[in-house]
């Protein structure tokens, strides 16, 4: 028997949570955003659930070069351009299209000797302050783009810092209306938070307003919402946007322990009982990808049930505390299935966003960390 952890993928999850960023944005194009092996879900097993999206961002030329194939005959782009002038070669091969965010990529663009003219979107710095153009520098670079022979069409982005938080999109949006206002080509702005927080809401308001309307423009880029996670956990929940988990990691018990008030548990004897109750012990740890920092009290579900981590995250394994099914009369033992986040058998959800929240983390790291020793399956 392999050991007993599993991560599940649901196709029909993918779906769903597609379209959901059809609804929030339904006369924009969509980019199914999946760079980091599709957020650790894997591009070949998310490839025909998500195939009805419009095209797929990510960064490497090699995951570009998987998706191609798979057939893939559609817009690829990527993300952060390319990182080096020989990537250009690979990108006219495989007809991708690229983000160009510096000086050095349009220098690699104009000596590059290409047949195949390239389709490239200019990237605006509007306040992240990672990659981009400063509005000062925009219209030059934009120009210069123009100018290149090997540059067919230019299309115009740029990305949120805070469309999740408190400090919202608003002074991005204006910065990229100032300046972009007179220049052509298709636009791109919003990453999930942005679309589901604010396309959709400028769509309700129809407020004919330039700023507003751009938001959900041309194209979207869908990145975590796709996989069910809450770009805004903890003040809106998936289940709030109507988003389904798109993985579920699984494990079972292989052990239980019974404890007496005053007996510790694990590494460090971080948790004591303080009466006597019953610990499970999961085939999961650090190894697999569970995060080692959720402390005592981190959501887990056993056999359906709602329970909580107890002591430190071993490489191997995690410990819980099975008082609720024992009070509750939920027998339960060796065997009995463990869901670390996403849909038990039963139906009963755990988002990743909560394990992450008691983690001190994001749902996104938690995907990407699932650690290649876990088996997947699609379900
Ligand atoms: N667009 C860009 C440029 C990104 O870097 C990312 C991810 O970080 C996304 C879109 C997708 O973001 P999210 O997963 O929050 O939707």
């Amino acid at each position: 028997m392999p050991r007993p952890i599993l991560a599940t993928v649901h196709p029909e999850a993918l779906r769903h949570n597609l379209q959901r960023a059809r609804d929030c944005a339904p006369d924009a194009r969509v980019w199914a955003v999946v760079k980091a092996n599709a957020y650790g879900h894997g591009i070949e097993r998310c490839f025909d659930a998500l195939r009805s999206a419009d095209g797929f961002a990510l960064l490497d030329l090699a995951e570009a070069e998987r998706l191609r194939a798979l057939d893939w005959r559609g817009p690829v782009l990527l993300l952060e351009g390319v990182f080096e002038p020989r990537d250009l070669e690979l990108c006219s091969r495989l007809h991708l299209w690229h983000t160009v965010h510096c000086t050095e990529q349009i220098d690699w663009l104009a000596a590059h000797k290409t047949q195949v003219p390239h389709r490239v979107f200019l990237k605006l710095n509007s306040g992240m302050n990672r990659l981009g153009f400063k509005p000062a520098a925009f219209r030059a670079a934009w120009a210069r783009l123009n100018a290149l022979p090997q540059v067919d069409e230019i299309s115009l982005m740029t990305h949120f810092s805070d469309a999740d938080g408190a400090r919202g999109i608003a002074h991005q949006l204006a910065a990229f209306e100032a300046a972009t206002a007179d220049l052509p080509g298709e636009r791109s702005l919003c990453n999930s938070a942005a679309i589901l927080r604010h396309a959709a809401v400028a769509l309700k308001s129809r407020s004919g307003e330039a700023a507003t309307e751009v938001l959900a423009s041309d194209w979207v880029r869908s990145g975590i919402a796709t996989y069910g996670g809450a770009p805004d956990h903890p003040n809106r929940t998936a289940a709030d946007w109507n988003l389904q988990p798109a993985m579920t990691l699984s494990s079972r018990l292989i052990g239980v322990q019974e404890l007496e008030t005053g007996d510790t548990v694990g590494y460090g004897s971080a948790f004591t009982a303080d009466r006597p109750m019953r610990v499970g012990v999961v085939a999961c740890g650090y190894a697999d990808g569970y995060p080692r920092h959720a402390p005592t009290g981190t959501p887990i579900l056993v056999d359906g049930v709602r329970t909580r981590v107890v002591g430190r995250v071993s490489m191997d394994m995690i410990t819980v505390d099975l008082s609720p099914l024992d009070e509750a009369g939920h027998a339960c033992g060796v065997g009995e299935e463990v869901v670390l986040w996403g849909r038990s058998e039963s139906g009963a959800v755990l988002p990743v966003d909560e394990v992450a929240h008691a983690a001190g983390t994001i749902s996104y790291e938690l995907l990407c960390a699932v650690a290649q020793r876990v088996p997947f399956a699609a379900g």
